[in-house]
């Protein structure tokens, strides 16, 4: 099944840890997970505890469609637990017929197999990687390559844009790769993700700079639609938050301004934020980019 759309759908928004409970449940309390609907192809940014709930809506797609068999690429930023641990719940990991392509950086001299292994590895969980019966393919990314998924080939193709002499089409899925320094202590991966003249950044788990990362800016130039970090308040930055690797939302909506994008989503809320807490930022935040929103499980966007 092909559609034209593109489709960006929020599993889980909140930072550092799960936060069950009553004064999380207008935005959530599932750490980072974010799914991409492209054309018909499903690609899933970060493994935090929301993809729990986007593997069990996967299955019963999957059911819905005749059986047809789960293929999804997953982008990880980095390996954090907030960003992997819902990894080992994924139901689709454990359908043999699903194929699983999962890209990611590499942690200090670890590949994405080896680090991705650790987080479901025994004793912390009693399934292996490799006991699980879906096909994964496991590659590290790296920043120098580009992964282009083309309409009649669900599997991502990966290219150095240095070597490789390849012109992205505008019907091809294209994924390009920035890595931040600014989060501890391995850095992390932005992803932007274009289709069809559409395009989205993910950039989370970050710090502002001293006059804006302009690095991200330029990789985020002109996109729809950029998710940021946003999880402390001015604030708790400057009283004791610096260093830390996460942003505020004047960091998050300077960074909107400058790359001229349409829309801002403000991202990885503090665990310590109630709803009332997390919606006062998001109030001020419109009041410096007005096109902004605060993620919240549910949130669907389409470009
Ligand atoms: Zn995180
Ligand atoms: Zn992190």
């Amino acid at each position: 099944m092909h559609t034209d759309q593109f489709l960006v759908r929020i599993w889980g928004a909140r930072g550092s840890y799960p936060t069950p409970g009553r004064k999380t449940i207008r935005y959530g309390g599932n750490t980072t997970c974010v799914e991409l609907q492209i054309g018909g192809h499903t690609l899933v940014i970060d493994a935090g505890t929301g993809i729990i709930n986007l593997g069990q809506d996967m299955v019963r797609r999957s059911k819905d469609a005749n059986n047809k068999p789960i293929v999804a690429t997953i982008l990880l930023t980095h390996m954090h637990h907030d960003h992997t641990q819902g990894f080992p719940y994924f139901l689709p990991a454990y359908l043999g017929s699903s194929v699983l392509h999962i890209l990611g950086p590499r942690t200090f001299d670890e590949e994405i197999e080896e680090a991705l292994n650790h987080a479901v590895l025994p004793p912390s969980f009693p399934v292996s990687l490799h006991e699980m019966p879906s096909l994964k393919v496991v590659r590290t990314l790296q920043e120098t390559e580009m992964i282009l998924i083309t309409e009649d080939h669900d599997y991502p193709q990966i290219y150095n844009v240095y070597q490789d002499n390849v012109q992205p089409s505008s019907d091809m899925i294209c994924i390009r790769v920035l890595k931040s320094y600014a989060h501890p202590r391995n850095g992390v991966y932005f992803y932007r993700i274009e289709w069809h003249g559409k395009s989205m950044v993910f950039a989370s788990d970050t710090e502002g700079y001293i006059d804006t990362d302009q690095r991200l800016v330029n990789f985020a130039r002109n996109t729809d639609l950029i998710i940021h970090d946003a999880q402390y308040t001015r604030d708790e930055y400057a009283s004791s938050k610096q260093g830390w690797g996460h942003s505020t939302p004047e960091m998050a909506c300077e960074v909107a301004k400058q790359c001229k994008a349409k829309q801002l989503v403000l991202f990885h809320h503090d665990p310590r934020h109630s709803d009332d807490q997390i919606a006062a930022i998001e109030q001020e935040a419109q009041a410096m980019f007005a096109d902004t929103v605060a993620a919240y499980e549910g949130l669907e966007m389409v470009l």
